[in-house]
């Protein structure tokens, strides 16, 4: 097992390599999900030392939690292991959703997310989406609360923009930020991370890979059936422009004997208050790979010589 970090200024000490559970029982982000396969991915990762999970309500909606709670529930090690879920999503009974950081339904997102995940604590409760009315600082509050009360270990955000996340932390309870962020959208570099940084928040990427892009296993033929068929990263011309840039990484990926996704993964742990990421994987196979991150050291040349073929 590698050497844990810490999370910001939490109490939680994870592998700095994690596990985005989105494609666990994530029937509405991706079509024909096995939801075994799905458990599977969770049982790898936890014995091989991934002790940091993330998962939310939306992703299936419920079921990613409810799988990941029978997997939590059959396997203990609940102490070794840190859960971060999220919640904001609001069904009607027409079935249209809303986002919502009210007090009331946080403390209900909380309570049901327990439930599901078939434990008496959630290590990391982020709000997964601002809404348009409820003051951050009144929404966070509540969470405190619920930390106060034990139900959650830490505090996170999510999606929020920089002046959001400033309302939110007016008390300095933020713990973490989960923003969208990779090489190929670093936009966070101009003012979340110089203020998470600042703060002591742990900034927590989401879509590390860009949804594989960054693996470099795709080429100009490569077609997608699923969400990524929206995506522009992955349209015409600019697909092209951008399967060129992962291509570059693939001389110092080669001389280190590993793939692009480890070096991409390894240059995002370089930077100031990423101390974890969240690669998705579908796969017990692509859980396993993505370990080996931790053997990739980067020298000062090489991670400005990634950060230049990126800019
Ligand atoms: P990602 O990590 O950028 O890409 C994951 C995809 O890359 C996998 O599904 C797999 O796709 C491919 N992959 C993974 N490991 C690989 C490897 N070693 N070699 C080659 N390909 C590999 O995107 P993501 O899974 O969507 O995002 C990561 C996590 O962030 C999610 O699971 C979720 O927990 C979180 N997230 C949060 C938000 C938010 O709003 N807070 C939004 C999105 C995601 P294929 O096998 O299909 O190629």
């Amino acid at each position: 097992m590698s050497n844990k970090t810490r999370l910001g200024k939490s109490d939680l000490w994870v592998n700095p390599i994690g596990l985005g559970a989105n494609a666990v029982g994530g029937h509405n982000l991706y079509p024909n999900l096995d939801e075994e396969a799905g458990k599977e991915v969770v049982r790898t990762a936890v014995a091989n030392g991934l002790n940091f999970i993330d998962t939310a309500f939306i992703y299936g909606p419920k079921r990613s939690e409810e799988l990941i709670g029978e997997v939590l529930k059959e396997i203990g090690k609940r102490d070794e292991l840190v859960i971060a879920t999220k919640g904001a999503h609001k069904f009607n009974e027409q079935g249209d959703v809303s986002i919502d950081n009210s007090p009331a339904f946080l403390r209900d997102s909380v309570e049901s997310s327990l439930k599901r995940l078939q434990t008496d604590y959630i290590d990391l409760f982020y709000i997964h989406f601002p809404d348009d009315s409820t003051p951050k600082d009144e929404a966070v509050g509540e969470l405190k609360k619920l930390k106060d009360e034990g139900k959650i270990r830490a505090i996170g955000v999510s999606n929020f923009s920089i002046d959001q996340l400033k309302e939110a932390n007016k008390d300095g309870h933020v713990d973490v930020l989960q923003s969208h962020y990779n090489l190929f959208k670093r936009d966070a570099e101009q003012d979340l991370l110089p203020y998470t940084a600042e703060q002591n928040i742990s900034f927590i990427p989401y879509f590390p890979l860009a949804s594989g892009l960054l693996a470099g296993k795709y080429n100009s033929e490569t077609r997608f059936n699923d969400l990524r068929a929206q995506d522009p990263l992955f349209a015409g011309e600019a697909f092209q422009h951008n399967l060129e840039k992962v291509e570059k990484l693939r001389p110092i990926a080669r001389a280190k004997g590993v793939e692009i996704a480890h070096i991409v993964l390894a240059w995002y742990l370089t930077r100031d208050s990423i101390d974890a990421i969240i690669p998705g994987a579908k796969r017990s196979d692509q859980v396993l790979d993505n370990l080996k991150t931790l053997d990739v050291q980067l020298t000062p040349q090489e991670i400005e010589q990634i950060n230049h073929i990126f800019v």
